[in-house]
């Protein structure tokens, strides 16, 4: 037995064996044992069936890259019928001249260099038009003298590996797509892109559900033709309504194998035939808590059901689909919530800023007018107070529904906070009239009573306008003049509508319509007179009457006079108005003292218009020569606004009607400016203690020390104080015991009708 050596083709190790074998010998690098032919034989034999079983590719070439061997696997997946095809040909038979080329080259490589090529990945594109992907390896063979005269390789299909790698990848990259926020569309796009690439012939589609979960509508089909997608976007959901309507409809999966004859694609089936769809296969998209995002459906030109591949990826791309949609939909809902007031679900504040930009933007493109509404409840803290926060939580609800109703289709309902909206107009600058008409129908429309609970709140609102770009040229200038304008109208007597007209000027805005029904209700007698007394807190005799104007409207029923006082003091219909107060109520006063009633005091509110006005104690004159009463039961009641606002004319108006014997008297006093100086610079009869102060007391402290020192100084100065808007024991007995003699209030009698007055005063008798 000598010593076996390498085999190479040239050593002829045996006379009798055929070339192949000796290859194989040669490749196997087999260290032969030539005891004997048959053992020989047998052992090649061997090694040749497991070659030929194995399922990786095994071939031998020479040194011109020639095929010297090649197992069934190469031989089938070159596509030849058997060995015999192949041998002493090059990959330039099989393959593209690119690949070949490539192949070659690497080839000569490794045998020019004597290093192996190990690991190689190769992609390959077959005549289907689908990838599929090698690992080779291709290693020198060297004879005994160590040249090399030759190359083997194998080579393993890693197809399948490489399409669950892609896929593993593909998810991967969705689920960063996912985290980093892009587009869902971006994300359901390449998401069935990628359940596509694993599979052939299949095309897919993401349909989204609506939120009422009544439709569905296109998330992402990118290969599906766009006629088609066309023809089922928002279809309804329902249980006859194709693969993907049943399986939303159902929330279970819909597989249709054959869409010619399945029921469920009954009202579908043209439209399918039409694009040759055969099969559709539908999943419900489910969110965490089992409700349905969409649909998730596979379309084929065949008629089948999904194979188990299928159905694995089916099952990949609901679930991905589930997390994007769903996660789309939590930073939607984050953003609407950080952009909405909760409550009335309205914008905010914070998206104001944006929403306005935009509109300012627009505006400037299209040559418009942004109009900024600022709109505030007149009374909201009372209703919270009086009714509680439901309530008044009733009532803003009930406010940004008014005002959502109102607005026209462009324009923007915010909630800046509390109780302040803001509505955004885009108007022509030559609309300002119809445009602010349109705001008085608004302002008229929020004063409507509210229903809460079993009762009813009327609750008003002051408006203020300013324009973008004459009043401001950003966001926040043109807000700040709108604000500025809404606590003019506050200042107005509420209700009240004023539109910004430079810094520190106001223009209250004219209803017009209303101005003109003002008008006519003076001249057809709609105004009547309403009395309060004014009572000696200790005996509760009468002392004096305050005239109180009311409308009588056609219409609308008794108006009271904050509704159209400060409208008639803008507009100057205060002053016929004023004038028939004056002349009713003086009239009434010696009409009284004729019958025999015992004389009081008539008071009537003086407006700051109708006490500049030059003609004014002319007037006062005429009213009491008319009705022939004595000057001394005349009172009038001014409030501290109109003797500041106007030193000289108010001064010089003052000593007119004094001059006349008629008594003067601070109204309303402490809620303007609480100036002393008033009571010492004019000659004042009366001090009314305004009625805010009064419903402050007993309790506050602070009131309470004010209310204090104002008693001690009209008592100094000789004045006499009456506490206005008295309604309680509590509220009387601490005046009282502070040595206020006079009152007025719901405590001893509301504002009542001259029969009635008449009636109290004869019970004085
Ligand atoms: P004012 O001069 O302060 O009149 C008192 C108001 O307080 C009246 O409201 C009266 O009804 C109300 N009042 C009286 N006692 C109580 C009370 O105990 N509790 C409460 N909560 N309210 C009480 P009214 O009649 O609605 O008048 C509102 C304002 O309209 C008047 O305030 C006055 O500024 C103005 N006004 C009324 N008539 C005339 C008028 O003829 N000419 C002018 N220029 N203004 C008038
Ligand atoms: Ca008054
Ligand atoms: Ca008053």
């Amino acid at each position: 037995m000598h010593k076996a050596g390498i085999l190479g083709a040239e050593d002829g190790v045996s006379e009798g064996m055929s070339e192949e074998r000796r290859i194989l010998l040669s490749l196997a690098g087999a260290r032969i044992v030539t005891e004997s032919t048959e053992l020989l034989t047998a052992e090649v034999d061997f090694l040749r069936s497991v070659l030929e079983q194995l399922p990786a590719q095994v071939f031998v070439k020479d040194v011109q890259s020639r095929f010297l061997f090649a197992n069934q696997a190469t031989v089938r997946r070159l596509g030849a019928t058997s060995f015999a095809e192949m041998k002493g040909k090059t990959d330039f038979a099989f393959y593209g001249p690119h690949d070949a080329q490539a192949f070659y080259d690497l080839e000569q490589q490794v045998m020019r260099t004597g290093v192996p090529a190990m690991n190689q990945e190769e992609k390959f594109v077959g005549e289907d038009g689908l990838p599929s992907w090698h690992l080779s390896c291709k290693l020198p063979i060297l004879n005994p003298a160590g040249e090399v005269n030759g190359i083997v390789g194998f080579s393993l299909d890693i197809t399948e590996r490489k399409r669950q790698e892609m896929l593993r990848r593909g998810q991967s990259d969705l689920l960063e797509m996912i985290a980093r926020s892009e587009p869902l569309p971006a994300i359901l796009e390449a998401l069935v892109l990628l359940i596509e690439a694993q599979l052939t012939g299949i095309f897919g589609s993401i349909l989204l559900l609506d939120e009422e979960g009544r439709r569905l509508f296109k998330g992402a089909a990118p290969n599906l033709p766009d006629a088609y997608n066309d023809q089922i976007e928002g279809v309804a959901v329902g249980n006859m309504v194709g693969s993907c309507g049943t399986a939303a409809w159902s929330g279970k999966p819909v597989f249709v194998s054959d869409i010619m004859s399945d029921p469920r694609w009954a009202n579908y089936r043209g439209l399918a035939a039409a694009f040759g769809f055969r099969s559709c296969w539908s999943t419900p998209i489910i969110a965490q808590h089992n409700h349905v995002l969409g649909t998730f459906a596979l379309y084929s030109f065949e008629v089948r059901e999904p194979t188990s591949e299928e159905l694995q990826l089916i099952s990949i791309a609901t679930h991905i689909a589930g997390i994007a949609i769903e996660r789309k939909r939590a930073e939607d809902r984050i953003r609407y919530l950080a952009h909405h007031d909760s409550l009335t679900g309205l914008p905010n504040r914070a998206a104001f800023m944006d929403i306005m930009a935009e509109a300012f933007n627009q505006a400037r493109h299209t040559q418009q007018h942004v109009a900024v509404v600022y709109i505030d409840l007149d009374n909201f803290k009372q209703v919270n107070d009086t009714h509680g926060h439901h309530a008044g939580d009733l009532l803003l609800v009930e406010f940004a529904a008014r005002l959502v109703d109102f607005k026209h289709g462009g324009d923007h309902v915010v909630r800046l906070g509390g109780d302040e909206f803001v509505m955004l107009c885009l108007t022509k600058p030559t609309d300002e009239r119809p445009f602010i008409s349109r705001l008085h129908q608004l302002r008229k429309a929020l004063a409507q009573p509210i229903r809460i609970g079993n009762g009813e709140v009327v609750t008003t609102a002051s408006i203020g306008v300013a324009r973008y770009p004459r009043d401001g040229a950003t966001p926040e200038a043109v807000l700040a003049s709108a604000d500025a304008a809404m606590y003019r109208s506050k200042e107005m007597g509420r209700d009240t509508l004023c539109v910004y007209d430079g810094p520190g000027n106001m223009k209250i805005s004219r209803d017009i319509g209303r101005e003109e029904e003002l008008r006519r209700a003076i001249e057809n007698g709609e105004l009547f007179l309403e009395y309060q007394p004014r009572v000696d807190m200790i005996s509760g005799r009468i002392l004096g009457l305050e005239a109180l104007v009311r409308w009588r409207h056609p219409k609308e029923g008794i108006v009271p006079p904050l509704q159209f006082i400060p409208m008639a003091e803008e507009t100057g219909l205060i002053l016929p108005l004023g004038n028939w107060v004056l002349k009713t109520a003086t009239r009434q006063a010696r009409a009284w003292q004729d019958a025999g009633l015992p004389p009081v005091v008539m008071a009537v509110n003086v407006s700051a218009r109708q006490f500049c006005d030059p003609l004014f104690p002319n007037l006062v004159e005429q009213a009491l020569t008319e009705s022939g009463l004595s000057a001394e039961f005349l009172e009038l009641e001014l409030t501290e606004y109109t003797l500041l606002g106007n030193v000289n004319g108010a001064a010089a108006a003052m000593n007119a009607v004094k001059a006349l014997g008629v008594r003067l008297s601070v109204d309303d006093f402490g809620t303007g400016y609480a100036n002393l100086d008033i009571l010492r610079d004019f000659p004042m009869d009366m001090l009314k203690i305004d009625r805010s102060f009064v419903e402050a007391l007993p309790g506050d402290q602070a009131t309470r020390a004010i209310a204090g020192a104002v008693m001690s100084l009209a008592r100094d100065l000789k004045l006499s104080v009456v506490a206005e808007g008295v309604e309680t024991k509590e509220q009387q007995d601490y005046l009282r015991a502070e040595g206020c003699a006079e009152a007025q209030g719901y405590l001893y009698s509301a504002p009542i009708g001259a029969p009635e007055i008449a009636q109290l005063l004869g019970a004085a008798c």
